[in-house]
C-alpha cells in the first residue's frame, strides 16, 4: 500500500483509521453477514448506524434540542436551493457574497425572490472578508446568508455578522467540525460533507425547528422540503446510507480525539507550520489578507504561471497530490483539513523550502 498526502479540496482525504476500520467491516458488518452498503436502510441495525451517528454529532457540535439534524442527498449545491424555497416568507433574502460558493448560492436564490448582496469583497478577488458589524440589512430580509470558509478563495470569518435579527444562514462545508461553533448564533448551519467529513452525496443540515415550516409553497417537490426530512427522520426515502455510516465514524474518531476543542488547536498548530513558511518565503506568497486566513484552504502563488506549474509538477512527482489551485485564483492550493496530518504538512513546507533553495 502506498498513499499520497492529498491536498485535495474535496473529495478530500480521510483519517487513514476509519478507513482501516471500515476496510475490517466491509464484508460483514458487526456480526450482521453483510456490508452496510447491502443492507436495509428500514435494518435494526443501520436505524442503529444513523441513530447514534446523529448522537454523536449532537455531542460534538453540542447541539441544542430546539435543532434538528437532517441527513439529505444533493450535496452542499442542492441547500442553496432548499434554503431559498423553505425559508421563503416575504421573499426577501440577504446575502454576502465572498467568494465562489456565496456568489452561486446567491445566484440560485434569485430564482426565488429578490436578492440583495448587502456585502462583497469582490473588488480583490475574494482575498478578504468585508467588515460585518453595520450592514444595511434589508427588514424584510427572511434570512441572512454566508459562506463561512470559502474553500476556492482561502478566507473565514473572524467573527459573525451583525444580522440585527434576521436569520443567520451558514455554509460550513469546507470548516465543518474543524472547530468549535456556537449553534444557537445560526437558524441554520449545513455543509457537504466531503470536505470534512466523508464521502460525496451527502449534506448534514442542522436546523432549528421553528425554521420547519408546513406552510411552505405547495409546488415545492416533496424531497425539498426540510419537514419532509425532519417527520422521517431522514429516511423519507433511501438516504445516503454509505455516508451516513462513514461519517458517524469520523464522528466518533473525533470524539475520541478530544473533540472539536482539540481538532481547532490541531488544526491552528498545523495551519500556523505552512503559513509561517509562506510569510518567509521569497518565492511562495499567500493570496489571502492576513485575519481572513482559512485554517482549512491555503492558497498560495509564485511569481508567475509557468513557474506556478512546475512547482505543481515537481510536488506531485515527490508525493504530495492535488495542489494545483482553482483556475479563478491560479498557482497552487493546499487544502489542509482536519484529516491532514501535521507531518503532512510539514513534509510539504520542506519540500517547498529546498525548491525555493534550488530554484532561487
Ligand atoms: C464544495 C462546496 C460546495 C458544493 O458542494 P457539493 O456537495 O459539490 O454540492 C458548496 N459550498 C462550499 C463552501 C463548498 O466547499
Amino acid at each position: 500500500m502506498s498513499r499520497v498526502y492529498n491536498f485535495s479540496a474535496g473529495p478530500a482525504t480521510m483519517p487513514l483509521p476509519v478507513l482501516e476500520e471500515i476496510q475490517a467491516e466491509l464484508l460483514d458488518y458487526k456480526g450482521s453477514g453483510m456490508s452496510v452498503m447491502e443492507m436495509s436502510h428500514r435494518s435494526k441495525v443501520y436505524q442503529q448506524i444513523i441513530d447514534e451517528a446523529e448522537a454523536d454529532l449532537r455531542k460534538l457540535m453540542n447541539i441544542p434540542d430546539n435543532y434538528k439534524v437532517l441527513f439529505i442527498q444533493g450535496g452542499a449545491t442542492l441547500q442553496f436551493a432548499m434554503i431559498p424555497m423553505n425559508l421563503c416568507k416575504n421573499g426577501v433574502f440577504d446575502y454576502i457574497v465572498t467568494g465562489a460558493w456565496s456568489k452561486k448560492a446567491a445566484n440560485e436564490a434569485k430564482k426565488y425572490g429578490k436578492v440583495n448582496v448587502i456585502a462583497t469583497s469582490e473588488d480583490k478577488n475574494y482575498s478578504y472578508i468585508p467588515d460585518v458589524s453595520d450592514l444595511p440589512i434589508d427588514d424584510d430580509a427572511d434570512y441572512v446568508y454566508i459562506c463561512e470558509n470559502e474553500t476556492i478563495h482561502g478566507t473565514t470569518y473572524q467573527s459573525l455578522p451583525n444580522t440585527k435579527g434576521k436569520i443567520l444562514v451558514a455554509d460550513q462545508s469546507s470548516m465543518f467540525l474543524s472547530k468549535p461553533v456556537n449553534v444557537s448564533d445560526y437558524g441554520i448551519i449545513y455543509g457537504g460533507v466531503q470536505k470534512n467529513v466523508g464521502p460525496a452525496g451527502l449534506s448534514i443540515v442542522i436546523i432549528r425547528e421553528d425554521l420547519i415550516r408546513e406552510d411552505v409553497a405547495s409546488t415545492i417537490p416533496t424531497y425539498l422540503r426540510y419537514d419532509t426530512h425532519a417527520n422521517n427522520g431522514s429516511m423519507y426515502n433511501t438516504p445516503n446510507c454509505w455516508a451516513i455510516y462513514v461519517c458517524g465514524k469520523v464522528f466518533k474518531y473525533l470524539l475520541n480525539l478530544g473533540g472539536l476543542e482539540k481538532m481547532d488547536e490541531i488544526n491552528k498548530e498545523k495551519a500556523k507550520v505552512l503559513y509561517d513558511f509562506l510569510d518567509s518565503s521569497k518565492m511562495f506568497k499567500g493570496t489571502v489578507e492576513k485575519q481572513y486566513r482559512s485554517l482549512m484552504n491555503v492558497p498560495f502563488v509564485t511569481e508567475s504561471a509557468e513557474k506556478d506549474a512546475a512547482v505543481v509538477a515537481a510536488t506531485k512527482a515527490a508525493g504530495f497530490d492535488n495542489l494545483k489551485g482553482h483556475k479563478s485564483v491560479g498557482g497552487l492550493r493546499a487544502s489542509i483539513y482536519n484529516a491532514m496530518p501535521i507531518e503532512g504538512v510539514k513534509a510539504l513546507v520542506d519540500f517547498l523550502k529546498k525548491y525555493e533553495e534550488e530554484n532561487a
